[in-house]
């Protein structure tokens, strides 16, 4: 640590883009969903049947999001964890629209909307983080 200097706790400052930044580094549908809160079709993703190991990352802006270990097949067409990488790494926002009343899962570190977490999944934590696979990038370990 420099004398004198700060200690940084966070990986670095969080972003903060325009959409015209955004759509310049996302294709459309990445855009659509983490951008404009979208929702991709079930079964239509490239992780919702991925058993790979590996790391899901922030397709916007690489944050460690979900891990291969707490990833299970929930039968809903979209990639399925119980739990985060950490906790801090996601946030939940009340979402209110389409008539439901559901806890919307954000990237803490871009903002980018993810899917929705719901109180439905396996031990040990009993949540169901559904998670649209255009929002995620798989890092892939052996
Ligand atoms: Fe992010």
């Amino acid at each position: 640590m420099v004398p004198g200097g700060r200690v940084h706790l966070a990986m670095d400052p969080k972003i903060n883009k325009p959409d015209s930044e955004w759509q310049k580094e996302l294709t459309p549908e990445q855009f659509q969903v983490t951008r404009k809160k979208g929702t991709e079709s079930p079964f239509t993703g490239e992780y919702w049947d991925c058993h790979d190991r590996g790391v899901y990352r922030c397709v916007c802006c690489g944050s460690e999001l979900f891990s291969s270990e707490t990833k299970f097949d929930s039968g809903t067409g979209w990639p399925s964890f119980y739990a985060p990488v950490h906790k801090e790494k996601v946030k939940a926002e009340t979402d209110s629209s389409h008539g439901m009343q559901r806890d919307e899962v954000i990237c803490n570190h871009c903002g980018a909307h993810l899917g929705h977490v719901f109180p439905d999944g396996p031990k040990p934590t009993n949540l169901r983080y559904c998670i649209n696979s255009a929002a995620l990038k798989l890092e892939k370990k052996s």
